[in-house]
């Protein structure tokens, strides 16, 4: 019963256990959220889903011999894949320009694209790899949109967005956005259904919709419902042990107060480690989560969860390691069939 070892020591830390208070009165809900949120600020997060402390594969400051050597091994995957088409390659032959930018080069030009493929060569073996499947599939609409909105059409496979706000340093200063993210959000829509249509599925299905009879959405959804059943149970023994320390009697924490609970955690971390977990909790709980990045309402609706969670954490994988790193942390195994989704598609 580690949360309610864990809740002792934060009660006592807030004076709880002697006093109690001079009114009497029952205290409200939103005064227990408060002791919970401000744990969470002490201590990260709340103690439900473990942290993720394994290998970290998106080193974008790596030093360039330890990129080749990924590179090269991402290569020699995507060679191997196409059954030893190409599989002479020499390590000399793998840099960061033999990732194919074609077609980013027409609209972006030479410098950007070089940074482009710079990104996609410091994410795993499995992203360049698929990026060498697909990346000749790229196609851009001739709209451009307002700052910051990206948009794929799943119809024409073709990608809309505002390319000059997305590809600018300005991106990354405000903090709301991570330079390119929108770029490779949309292409990862478009690789997952490139490669549905590649397997022989529908057209206007992703792979990621598909995969495992709709797996990748399933975890999603389970993952969510544990995360939510663990936040009330903690909720409720919070509850338990405040009204047996100050002897005030507490309003039942239903499942509404679980909801406002995560959606006040999720505003109150930092808006890249947040933006992608937000999305997804919010598509699985229709909007009754609100954290600080989402869809209009009525998104979700008549949009996969999984094939928008498969694009959140294809871009993340590339240009946002703080919110990859919550992505494992609150969807370790959903996380674990996009990686196996990138080896199969
Ligand atoms: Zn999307």
């Amino acid at each position: 019963m580690a949360g309610l070892r864990w809740l002792f020591g934060e009660l006592k830390g807030y004076g709880y256990t002697d006093t109690k208070d001079a009114d009497g009165k029952t205290k409200p809900i939103e005064e227990l959220i408060e002791i919970l949120n401000e744990f969470r600020k002490k201590n990260g997060k709340l103690p439900v889903g473990e942290e993720y402390d394994g290998e970290q594969s998106f080193d974008v400051e790596g030093g360039k011999p330890e990129q080749r050597k990924r590179i090269a091994g991402a290569l020699r995957l995507y060679a191997e894949r196409r059954r030893g088409k190409n599989s002479n390659m020499s390590d000399n032959d793998l840099s960061y320009d033999k990732i194919i930018t074609k077609k980013i080069e027409k609209v972006y030009g030479k410098k950007l694209s070089a940074m482009i493929a710079e990104k996609v060569a410091s994410a795993s073996p499995e992203i360049i790899a698929l990026w060498c499947k697909y990346a000749d599939r790229i196609k851009f609409s001739r709209l451009n949109l307002p700052n910051g909105k990206g948009f794929f059409d799943s119809k024409l496979k073709t990608i809309s967005l505002c390319k000059d706000y997305d590809a600018s340093p300005v991106a990354e200063f405000d903090k709301k956005s991570v330079r390119f993210e929108i770029l490779f959000h949309e292409i990862g829509h478009l690789f997952d259904f490139k490669a549905n249509e590649r397997h022989g599925g529908l057209d206007y299905k992703s792979f990621s919709e598909d995969y495992g009879n709709g797996s990748f959405a399933d975890a999603l959804r389970e993952e969510t419902e544990e995360y939510l059943y663990k936040t009330h149970f903690h909720m409720k023994m919070s509850a338990e042990c405040f009204e047996r320390q100050t002897g005030h009697i507490q309003k039942e924490v239903l499942y509404e107060d679980v909801y406002k609970f995560v959606s006040d955690e999720l505003r109150q971390m930092n808006f890249r480690s947040a933006c992608d977990i937000s999305d997804i909790l919010e598509s699985v709980t229709m909007h009754a989560i609100r954290g600080p990045a989402g869809h209009k309402d009525g998104y979700w609706k008549d949009h996969d969860i999984g094939t928008e969670a498969f694009a959140s954490m294809f871009s993340a994988s590339i240009v946002n390691p703080e919110s990859l790193k919550q992505i494992q942390v609150y969807f370790p195994k959903a996380y674990g069939i996009f990686c196996e989704m990138l080896r199969r598609m």
